[in-house]
């Protein structure tokens, strides 16, 4: 359980002073948490310097400073627009302060008459007098040291003021405890780092450009952490996976044989390569649970399966689960027409399959009468027993977190577990969202694949794009239109699309369909089939389609704004066209001026098809800090780690994770104890709570 020295962290944000019902809501709408933990990692982007107190003569222009003054008249203003203004004066000047739209009594309790005060803000001066404009500070003397000195600048949203953040943030940070030290003594002192408590009180008192830079002292400690966290995680749940038992599944190879006969291709290298690791792991009497990485189009359902006919083959069933329906009922067509010819047999099981229907399918699958159940999450549901299950495959891993892996695996059943990734990342990456699995990679095409032409285009040529849609149309082609992101609302990329949606009905009529994040899984359903099958030929869409469905007729797709998507978002995007016999083409619309690297972004995706390339140059990108979407890009997400900066922080956590891990894989140790204490700081509960009490 977590250890107590945590409580006052993992308190809710609400029982902090000043955070109310409308504060609270905000709060954790900006940290993505309601706990308080979660306002440690909030680091600082700025400060201000409020340090410089010169008397009124030296004061600077153009700079924010500090002055002690005694206040002077008061003149309030003679008409609407201008200011109520105060003469403030020391013994060497006078400044004026000014304020706009003052309501009732307000500055004349601010600043009585004949009183002192300490003021901070930006002066400038003005028809060769002095003047400060809405000082930030203004408070009684005694309160100098309040003033005075640095100010931290939080990231903000609308509706939290830096002020009232700090306040929040400053008891957080009051409420953090001294932790013993869960680093290795040696790379601490190798990396110069100061212990926990220390490095973040620091983090979050920024006095200059380079305090905020993720590389200092401070962040680089919190953020390999969080890594460390992270890593040890994941090597917790590898040995809880590895060290159950498993059951050697070695099939005779005769259904695999026959489903080979009926394929018009044959398996690429890179396929027959993965297929014989997964073919050693499925033998061996550990449980197989290996991450299968392969673009999009690069042959992923073939591979699994082969792997499943290999369980059935051992008189065994197997399962493949899919995120969403849609990608659950194109599994089910592939599969299911292949499996016919070599008498396999297959059924589907999602959310929407119900009553007496699913009860049929529930005790054909006790009885062993389905050999390969596909669907949704709707397999792992409780009343959901196969006879003998051997074999789980998991399609687009970036929705099935480390915790579904631990439950899976707590399922207690022997089944080994492919988990299939269209999403390629780079191989340090690879660690960090996926260090507890063995790796394959297909990395290779099916041969025969065309080149898609990718042209970036500035957005005044869209009255031309729209002709060339037009003529494409009218010779049988379907057409993706993917709209803009906007900012990290679905809302308002909604908006965006529904815009275009109009604009484009207009001119095209019913031939054109929207879809989108917000819409219900039936009707996503109905006008994607309807773009497959049916009247649509121009499909308006959000991100959604990014992932998951195959309409081969559809060759063009015109992505607006491409400059705002991430690299591999547009790869993911990209991969949805390309896929029949025919030539494809992928616009890329942008509105210039592109900053540069916008301009190296749509390069590279113009220039190469690879996602293993592609995604190791949008690491390098990223951290521009201008890119839209980034959580839909599979990647894991961290509060503190920098992944662009921290790179080499990743590989020496998952060395010292492996290393914990052989030396006291329970965490019993001293720096065992301190480790766990890591762990639930980190919010890996659910692993921590698997160690056995030490
Ligand atoms: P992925 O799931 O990795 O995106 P798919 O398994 O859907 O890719 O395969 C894409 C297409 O390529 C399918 O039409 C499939 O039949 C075909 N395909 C798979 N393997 C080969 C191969 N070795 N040679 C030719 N075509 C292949
Ligand atoms: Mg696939």
């Amino acid at each position: 359980m977590r250890p107590q020295v945590l409580y006052p962290l993992f308190s809710d944000l609400s029982s902090l002073k000043g955070v109310g019902g409308r504060i609270s809501k905000l709060l954790e709408k900006l940290l993505d948490s309601d706990k308080i933990a979660n306002l440690l990692w909030h680091l600082p982007s700025g400060y201000i310097d409020r340090s410089y107190s010169p008397n009124i003569i030296d004061a600077p222009d153009n700079r924010i400073i500090t002055l002690k003054v005694t206040v002077g008249k008061h003149l309030p203003p003679h008409n609407r627009t201008s200011p109520y203004r105060i003469e403030c004066y020391d013994d060497t000047g006078f400044i004026t302060l000014t304020f706009f739209k003052v309501k009732g009594d307000y500055v004349k309790n601010l600043l009585p008459e004949g009183s002192q005060r300490i003021i901070s803000g930006k002066v400038e001066s003005f028809n060769n007098k002095l003047q400060m404009s809405h000082p930030d500070y203004v408070v009684q003397t005694e309160r100098i040291n309040e003033v005075l000195g640095f100010e931290t600048i939080y990231p903000l949203t609308a509706g939290i003021s830096n002020k009232v953040l700090s306040k929040i943030q400053k008891q957080a940070l009051d409420k953090a405890p001294e932790l013993d030290e869960w680093i290795d003594a040696s790379l601490l002192k190798q990396k110069g780092w100061d212990n926990w408590h220390n490095s973040l009180i620091s983090a979050h008192e920024p006095k200059s450009e380079a305090d905020l830079s993720p590389a200092n002292k401070f962040r680089s400690r919190l953020a390999y952490d969080e890594l460390l966290a992270g890593q040890l995680a994941l090597a917790i749940v590898r040995q809880k996976y590895k060290k159950t038992k498993g059951r050697s599944i070695k099939g005779d190879g005769k259904l695999r044989h026959k489903l080979l006969e009926h394929l018009p291709f044959a398996l690429t290298s890179a396929q027959k390569r993965v297929l014989a690791e997964i073919g050693e792991d499925m033998a061996s009497e550990t449980k197989m649970l290996r991450l299968l990485q392969g673009d999009v189009g690069s042959g992923k359902t073939i591979v699994a399966l082969l792997t499943m006919l290999n369980a059935i083959e051992c008189g065994a069933q197997s399962a493949i689960m899919a995120p969403t329906d849609i990608l659950s009922r194109q599994h089910f067509e592939t599969i299911s027409t292949l499996a016919d010819k070599i008498g396999v047999r297959t059924a589907i099981l999602t959310g929407r399959t119900k009553g007496k229907k699913r009860e049929e399918l529930l005790s054909e699958l006790k009885d062993g009468k389905i050999d390969i159940l596909i669907g949704t999450h709707a397999l792992f549901q409780d009343d959901v027993t196969f006879k003998d299950l051997a074999c789980v495959i998991i399609d687009e891993q970036h929705r099935f977190g480390v915790q579904q892996r631990l439950d899976l695996s707590a399922k207690g059943n022997l089944a080994d577990v492919l988990v299939m990734t269209a999403t390629p990342i780079p191989r340090t990456l690879t660690l960090t969202a996926y260090g507890d699995m063995d790796c394959s990679r297909i990395d290779e095409l099916p041969p025969g694949r065309q080149k898609i032409d990718t042209l970036a285009m500035p957005k005044s040529k869209m009255t031309s794009i729209i002709d060339g849609v037009k003529r494409a149309l009218s010779t049988g082609t379907k057409v993706y239109w993917v709209c803009p992101l906007v900012e990290e609302s679905e809302k308002l990329d909604l908006a965006a699309a529904e815009e275009r949606y109009e604009h484009l009905h207009k001119i095209f009529g019913d031939k054109v369909g929207l879809v989108h994040g917000k819409m219900k899984g039936a009707d996503k359903d109905k006008i994607m089939e309807d773009f497959a099958f049916g009247s649509t030929d121009l499909l308006i869409a959000t991100t959604v389609i990014e992932v998951g469905v195959n309409v081969p007729q559809a060759t063009i797709m015109v992505i607006e704004h491409a400059e705002r998507f991430g690299l591999s978002q547009l790869h993911q995007l990209r991969g949805r066209i390309g896929r029949g016999s025919d030539k494809s083409t992928c616009i890329l619309l942008y509105s210039p001026p592109l900053s540069e690297t916008a301009q190296t972004r749509l390069k590279t995706i113009r220039e190469t098809e690879d996602g293993f390339i592609i995604a190791e140059e949008d690491l390098k990108l990223r951290g521009a800090g201008e890119l839209l979407g980034t959580r839909q890009s599979g990647l894991p997400e961290f509060k503190l780690a920098d992944l662009s900066m921290h790179g080499d922080l990743i590989a020496i956590a998952r060395k010292d994770a492996e290393l914990i891990m052989s030396k006291d894989a329970n965490l019993t140790s001293e720096r065992g104890k301190n480790l766990r204490t890591l762990l639930y700081l980190f919010e890996k509960d659910q692993v921590a709570n698997t160690l056995r009490s030490g």
